[in-house]
């Protein structure tokens, strides 16, 4: 039939377009960056999808997207010809939000404006940033294979609801036109729209096409001409996947763009790889490392940023395969010139391509924060105690997870000490440091980093001035147990053990501490009996200068710190 039927947006969706329409977005022209963005993986997912079925692609097998607008009736319209929407698929994906993320999103809304603002930056709103322009919107579709019947027609005022009804459409794909409001009426400006698209989606594989316009003198002398359209469209963006480009013809700016629509960062990256690797496995590596962490950075369901491209056909998003966990934070793109089409999750982590990409896409990470870590340039520096703040905790797990760059990583660590506040402190500056006769580097670890810099278990380095690191992160125990040296050097946790200074330690104050065994030895055994539930052992330290007493675990065991950790994670 073809009567129109209302439905109800999902909760979150209306909270979302409340915001939106109040216009969070400091930047409005970025509706047009989201429908072109749209447009572009409903092609990318008809190309996918015509791998196992050409017939999808009906007669018109050139994907584009084509940008028009009418001053007359004031709307802008985007339409492209990928794999369009089913009526159902219309109310699903218009009508809800189906990205656990973006729900997530709605869910720590504030309520506060500009910190609302900048976590909307973080995701964008995709579709519903129609609504920053435009006081209803109206979608025509018909999904590739479906026949000219069962065309769809969606309209909203971006309010509480939509309303759905069946219609006839030749063309497959979608056109999504914009209602402007009064306040939008500049973007009905070919100039304008052009440098919104030259802006943001230059780097759109597809051809992005408007009616080319000329001017017109006016027939009345003295009057000013116009532009007006004619019936030539013409191609507006480069059309070619930004890394698929010589580097030398890619501007900063146009991979600092990319790499926002990329990872829905407002934040400009730190740093970024771009690079045609070539051997046995043939592939281009376009990497970058953020700013700042992604809200879920430490969620279970968290995933990789890599999106995998075989021969320019995009295959799937967060292509876990391609990037080790501890590396999960890094953004880019992958493009294989060696895997099949038809490439499954299951097929690519069995994959030998796949094992030598994702190893030249770690050595490739490890290899730029070297670059940053060790550079001497003041900037350089910054970034990486930036990267270091948002991202080391999660560069430790590799300690434990990438064995055979353990070295690397452990170099690329950094922590505070007894002598420095910071996090600044690398093993390698330490062990410059260390005394004459120190033949470990000492560190502790604690809840807190207050806590550990002031446990009596220092009170002895403190005396002889030796540096120890302070340990309060809480993955650092867990990976610690998995790095027992750095460089030759061997690492000692203070807290464990009879701590053993070796020549650092005075002959008269071994003596002295032997002495003292023997003196204290009824005591000792006094405590011994009376806490043996308790305490393992009890014996006369040295390690102490001010305190009378302290708890020190055995060599080997677990810390206190560790065990709450495990109990927290409920083993
Ligand atoms: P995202 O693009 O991140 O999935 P959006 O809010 O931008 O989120 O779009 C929501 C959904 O609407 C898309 O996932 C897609 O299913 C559908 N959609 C939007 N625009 C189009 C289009 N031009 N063609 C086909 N489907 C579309
Ligand atoms: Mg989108």
């Amino acid at each position: 039939s073809n009567k129109s039927k209302s439905y109800s947006f999902q909760a979150e969706v209306a909270q979302l377009l409340h915001l939106v329409t109040h216009s969070l977005y400091s930047n409005p022209e970025i509706f047009l960056r989201e429908l072109v963005s749209n447009a572009s993986d409903a092609c990318d997912k008809l190309r996918f999808e015509g791998i196992n079925n050409a017939a999808l692609f009906e007669d018109a097998p050139n994907l584009s997207v084509r940008v028009s607008f009418d001053t007359e009736a004031k709307t802008i319209t985007i339409t492209d010809n990928g794999i369009g929407l089913s009526q159902q698929e219309a109310i699903d994906n218009l009508g809800t939000i189906a990205k656990s993320g973006t729900r997530d999103f709605v869910s720590k809304l504030s309520g506060d404006q500009k910190s609302d603002a900048q976590l909307i930056g973080q995701f964008g709103v995709g579709f519903y940033s129609g609504f920053i322009v435009a006081d209803k919107i109206t979608v025509e579709s018909r999904r590739a294979g479906l026949s000219h019947a069962e065309g769809v027609r969606w309209i909203s005022g971006g309010t509480g609801d939509f309303d759905v009804e069946t219609i006839d459409r030749a063309a497959r794909g979608t056109s999504i036109t914009l209602h402007l409001r009064e306040d939008a009426l500049e973007y009905l400006n070919g100039w304008k729209l052009k440098s919104i698209i030259n802006k943001y989606s230059d780097h759109i594989s597809l051809p992005i096409l408007m009616q080319k316009e000329v001017w017109q003198e006016s027939e009345v002398e003295g009057e000013p001409g116009h532009m007006v359209k004619t019936d030539e469209w013409e191609t507006i963006n480069s059309a070619s996947a930004l890394w698929t480009r010589n580097k030398k013809d890619i501007t900063e700016e146009q991979y600092i763009e990319f790499y926002k629509q990329l990872s829905r960062d407002q934040e400009a990256p730190l740093s970024w790889s771009h690079n045609r690797v070539e051997g046995s496995t043939e592939y281009t590596q376009l990497l970058y490392i953020p700013a700042k962490a992604p809200h879920d950075l430490f969620s279970r369901d968290v995933k990789t940023g890599i999106k995998l491209y075989v021969k320019r056909v995009f295959i799937m998003d967060e292509a876990e395969s391609l990037m080790p966990m501890y590396l999960r934070f890094i953004k880019g793109v992958i493009d294989s010139a060696d895997l099949p089409l038809n490439v499954s999750r299951e097929l690519l982590q069995e994959s030998r391509d796949v094992k030598a990409i994702r190893e030249g896409n770690t050595r490739r990470v490890l290899s730029m924060l070297e670059t940053l870590s060790s550079s001497t340039d003041s900037a350089d520096q910054e970034k990486y105690a930036k990267f270091y703040a948002e991202f080391g905790s999660v560069l430790k797990e590799g300690l434990g997870e990438d064995f055979s760059n353990k070295d690397k990583i452990a170099k690329l660590l950094r922590f505070a000490s007894t002598t420095h506040d910071e996090a600044s402190v690398s093993f390698a500056d330490y062990k410059a440091r260390m005394k004459e006769g120190q033949d470990a580097i000492y560190y502790i670890t604690a809840e807190t980093l207050a806590a550990a810099k002031n446990s009596p278990q220092l009170e002895l380095f403190k005396k002889k001035g030796i540096e120890v690191l302070l340990m309060a992160d809480r993955v650092d125990e867990w990976a610690l147990n998995f790095l027992n040296e750095f460089d030759g050097t061997p690492l000692q946790s203070v807290a464990k053990g009879a701590v053993d200074l070796g020549k650092l330690q005075d002959e008269d104050e071994k003596k002295a501490a032997e002495e003292a065994a023997e003196t204290f030895k009824p005591l000792l055994e006094r405590l011994s009996t009376s806490l043996k539930d308790k305490a393992k052992e009890v014996r006369v330290t040295t390690r102490l200068v001010d305190s009378p007493a302290c708890l020190v675990g055995a060599d080997g065991d677990m810390s206190s710190q560790l065990a709450r950790m495990l109990k927290q994670m409920g083993q």
